[in-house]
């Protein structure tokens, strides 16, 4: 069978709706992250109040002086001597979690790039064979064996960073080459396994699931996989901390963290919704073009949404090497030493850059102090928005074909 590169494939699966619409919806550039502060200026008093509680916001510009002798570089690379020598520079912390991200016009004003990468599929195509690509003999199994979908199947992980560990291994070799079933499959593939072993260890019951897609975002084996484990006691510290910060928030003010959280995005048209699940670009991400979805439930209806933002993510503003955690309250029954109420699943995307270059998206200032952020969320956002548009065309269309 004669395979298309993973883009193409999913173009053809998304625009078949779209009126045979070729090529990106061209955006409209109205709203940048840069004007956070005078967009939330503008509110009407009750909800600037709301959002200051939640979020603080600063904006500073630096200065310098470029010599005529960097002058026609400066140029080639930013457009302008006048854009570097006064740059804008907005600052973004949730008040409750703590997480800040610093963004930078003359960093955020560089353009995507949603190109094909031959070279990038060349080399997925020269690691076909792998372990991954014959399970049963390639990797080992759990004690209660394994968990088959029908595009995946469980392993147990060779070198454990928890009692439980494992793997959800795709039938497809090429981890950028998914569509919305096999998505839907790896999730309840994964809950599967994490009930599994809840049986074997009922003491178990915080699951973790993760997704570290091409070398950038930490992935060791380049074969498609997710990974999950199954933890004791207490959730990982990340996890426990927004918990206790969503807890905090719903003290303190009386209302629901996560839905204050996307209210809040909503008034800035960072957020949309779709049946149960809610999404959201997030104003103080971990790194680039952080998305947000949840929902009330772990399932099929969360797995769905989270392929449509990574279509977004990965279609149309060139993603390639990514990371997805899902957040949740422990699983099965009885209770527990902490408050969950509210807490919904939550699926956290991120982008790690440009497979390319050999410097880490990740310094200093990302692990000591706070994010320096170059993807603009509004643009994020829009983009994101216009595939939500196209798939739920997509969705009348089909209902109209059955009709
Ligand atoms: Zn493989």
């Amino acid at each position: 069978m004669e395979l298309m590169p993973p883009a193409l494939w999913l173009v053809r699966s998304v625009y078949k709706y779209k009126g045979g619409a070729e090529g990106k919806v061209k955006q409209e550039s109205s709203k940048s992250i840069v004007d956070l502060p005078a967009m939330v200026e503008g509110f009407p008093p009750e909800e600037r109040a709301r959002f200051r509680r939640m979020f603080a916001i600063s904006e500073v510009v630096g200065e310098l002086r470029v010599p005529p002798s960097m002058r026609q570089w400066v140029e080639q690379r930013f457009g302008s001597v006048k854009a570097v020598e006064r740059q804008r520079i907005v600052r973004v912390t949730n008040l409750f979690t703590l997480e800040s991200a610093l963004f930078n016009d003359l960093r955020s004003s560089r353009p995507f790039e949603a190109c094909e990468n031959a070279e990038l599929a060349e080399l997925i195509r020269q690691t076909e064979g792998d372990p991954f690509c014959r399970p049963w003999a390639g990797t080992p199994e759990d004690v209660f064996g394994r968990i088959e979908g029908t595009q995946s199947v469980t392993a147990s992980n060779i070198a454990k960073y928890d009692g439980f560990h494992g793997l959800v291994i795709f039938k497809e070799h090429d981890p950028l080459r998914w569509d919305e079933e096999a998505i839907v499959d790896y999730f309840a593939v994964a809950m599967r396994w994490a009930e599994q072993a809840h049986a074997v260890d009922p003491t178990a019951r915080y699951f973790f699931l993760m997704w570290n897609c091409l070398w950038k975002s930490g992935a060791s084996v380049l074969h498609g996989h997710m990974q999950m484990t199954l933890a004791r006691d207490m959730h990982y510290a990340k996890v426990e901390s927004m918990r206790r910060a969503a807890l905090s928030f719903q003290q303190a003010h009386n209302q629901p963290y996560f839905d204050e959280l996307w209210h809040l995005h909503d008034l800035l048209g960072l957020s949309w919704h779709n049946g149960g699940t809610r999404g959201l670009v997030y104003l103080a991400p971990v790194k680039e073009k952080e998305v947000w979805i949840w929902a009330d439930q772990y399932g099929e209806e969360l797995a769905r949404a989270t392929y449509r933002a990574l279509t977004a993510l990965v279609l149309d503003l060139g993603v390639r090497s990514f990371n997805m955690a899902v957040y949740m309250p422990p699983i099965g029954s009885g209770p527990t030493t902490e408050e969950w109420e509210g807490f919904p699943v939550l699926v956290r995307l991120v982008d790690r850059g440009d497979l390319s270059t050999r410097v880490a998206d990740f310094g200093a200032m990302e692990i000591y102090a706070a994010s320096v952020v170059a993807s603009d969320p509004f643009v994020v956002a829009r983009t994101i928005l216009e595939r939500e548009e196209a798939f739920s065309l997509r969705e009348s269309g089909l209902e109209a074909e059955r009709g």
